[in-house]
């Protein structure tokens, strides 16, 4: 049976009234499992200016108070860790253990919400002119969005709303129709931890949704999170609105081995990092660049059994599942497509996945796990990000050759350097053009009081997300100068006024 699912606006779920809706599948079976409503752009402006009307008071309350509401949404989270983490695998596919993960790391970024107070606090400057005093202070924007993607369904809407909230703001979150069960859930468990009505909504949608945001006079600042094309998108028509705006695109990373790498510890990061999710993560890494003949070869002997032995299998078939199916089917048939187009290409085909059948699962979304050796540069294999289980060698001549291959690469989101030699990996480090870099780590996700955010076409913005930045994106800045002269009062300036 499919359910209808709902907005949820005003600290009430409440039923879209656009009449479309996105259907919402089990990618372990292949089954709708549920219809989630796409707000017409008058669904968004209802929502939008109950926001409005609730955040003066939201932004009036005390920093301290606000972060209560956050310390009781972390202990909520836990509480219902293994509901929310069955609803998201249920509509992501990815493993329970790693639906966790999912909800962990957005958990993290509101416990160093907790610590707003301290982040929001302002400058001050005593005495910068006779009985002049400056000081600078903090404020909401206002109401502020968000639009998630649909590989991270917890964490990534906790990245937008935790310190938007935190600093004063409304916030209107459009997460992403293909899994928007887990944002309804947040929503309910941050009212229950204290959330007055109105600071958080939920607005399922798609495109119009998003226009509508974009286009939105009240809303002051926008958070996109998703494929490089439609963050550019958002990004160009969101400050064309004169919004502040911070979009985070897709990812190519790149891993470098080098001859001197611990090779038993490359391949279990490869495998991790290249199949974990099935590769639908922005920091997944799908390239590998041995350097030398000899580490490649070395390399692939030891990957190749590894990723044939990889244990395929829906969310409930148990935690030593590695990866589950891909989100759609139109996501299984262009990641099929795309190692197709590597094979005619010319690539080898070391380990062939795409013959991957499920036993009880055949209309399941699943791709078996592929990797490819002697990859170029010029193949779309290289170029595209595939968003799948399927992982590209290409072989570096040198050091220099295999950073040049990062450094070209459009985007800029992780690279990372396996070596024991500390010059290289310090070089590396100097040199890439790239937002988070792992040394000896596949997948270098910053913790939540650091920030993330990659360069090049993986970033459009100036600020990161989470840890101090976010709170800059999320609040304006007032300097204030006063003056309480005492004594004889002097006639006008009409100089401009000096420090001296
Ligand atoms: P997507 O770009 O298809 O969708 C992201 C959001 O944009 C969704 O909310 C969706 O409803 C909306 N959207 C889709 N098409 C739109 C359009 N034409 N106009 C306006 N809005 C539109 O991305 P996705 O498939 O959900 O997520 C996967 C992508 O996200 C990958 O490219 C991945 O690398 C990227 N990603 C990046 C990061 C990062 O921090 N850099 C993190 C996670 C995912």
């Amino acid at each position: 049976m499919t359910t209808e699912l709902t907005h949820w606006i005003d600290g009430k779920h409440v039923k879209g009234t656009s009449g479309r809706f996105a259907d919402v599948y089990n990618p372990a079976t292949g089954e709708v499992q549920s219809k989630c409503p796409l707000a017409s752009a008058a669904e968004v402006d209802a929502a939008v200016a109950s926001a409005a009307k609730a955040q003066p008071a939201w932004g009036a309350t005390n920093p301290q108070r606000r972060a209560r509401v956050l310390m009781k949404f972390v202990s909520l989270l836990n509480r219902d860790m293994d509901k929310l983490a069955e609803a998201l695998s249920k509509e992501h596919g990815k493993t329970v253990p790693d639906a966790k993960g999912d909800v962990i790391r957005g958990l993290e970024v509101a416990e160093f919400c907790i610590g707003a107070p301290h982040l929001l606090k302002g400058e001050y400057t005593e005495s910068a002119g006779p009985g002049i005093d400056m000081y600078s202070m903090r404020q909401p924007v206002g109401v502020a969005a968000g639009i998630t993607p649909f590989n991270f369904p917890a964490m990534i809407p906790m990245w937008k709303f935790c310190p938007a909230i935190a600093a004063g703001n409304a916030f209107i979150l459009k997460p992403s129709e293909r899994d928007p069960s887990v944002p309804l859930m947040l929503a309910e468990l941050m009212q229950e931890a204290g959330l007055p009505d109105g600071i958080l909504q939920v607005v399922n949608g798609d495109k119009e949704a998003v226009d509508a945001i974009l286009d939105h006079e009240t809303i002051a600042a926008v958070g996109f999170v998703g494929s490089t094309p439609i963050a550019h998108y958002v990004y160009s028509r969101g400050t064309a609105a004169g919004k502040r705006v911070q979009c985070f695109g897709g990812a190519k990373n790149h891993m470098i081995i080098m001859p001197d790498a611990d090779m038993d510890q490359a391949v279990d990061a490869l495998v991790g990092a290249g199949y974990g999710a099935a590769g639908e993560r922005c920091m997944a890494v799908s390239v590998a660049v041995p350097v030398g003949e000899a580490t490649a070869d070395k390399l692939i002997e030891k990957l190749a059994p590894r990723v044939e032995a990889l244990k395929i299998a829906p969310y409930s078939a148990g935690a030593d599942v590695d990866f589950g199916p891909l989100v759609t089917r139109a996501a299984q048939k262009r990641v099929l497509g795309l190692v197709d187009r590597g094979v005619e290409e010319g690539a080898k085909l070391v380990v062939d996945g795409r013959g991957f059948r499920m036993q009880g699962y055949e209309d399941g979304f699943f791709v078996g796990a592929c990797l490819f050796d002697d990859v170029t540069k010029d193949m779309d294999i290289y170029k595209e990000e595939i968003f799948g289980p399927v992982l590209s060698t290409v072989r570096a001549g040198s050091y220099e050759e295999a950073l040049g291959l990062a450094m070209d690469n459009e985007y800029g989101n992780g690279a990372a350097i396996f070596t024991r030699d500390g010059d290289a990996a310090r070089d590396f480090v100097n040199r890439v053009n790239i937002g988070m870099v792992g040394v000896n780590v596949p997948i270098p996700v910053p913790l939540a009081y650091h920030t993330f955010g990659g360069w090049k076409k993986s970033g459009f913005g100036d600020l990161n997300q989470h840890g101090p930045d976010a709170f800059r994106f999320y609040t304006r800045t007032k300097t204030v100068t006063a003056r309480w002269p005492s004594g004889v009062k002097e006639g006008a300036e009409f100089s401009i006024p000096l420090m001296q």
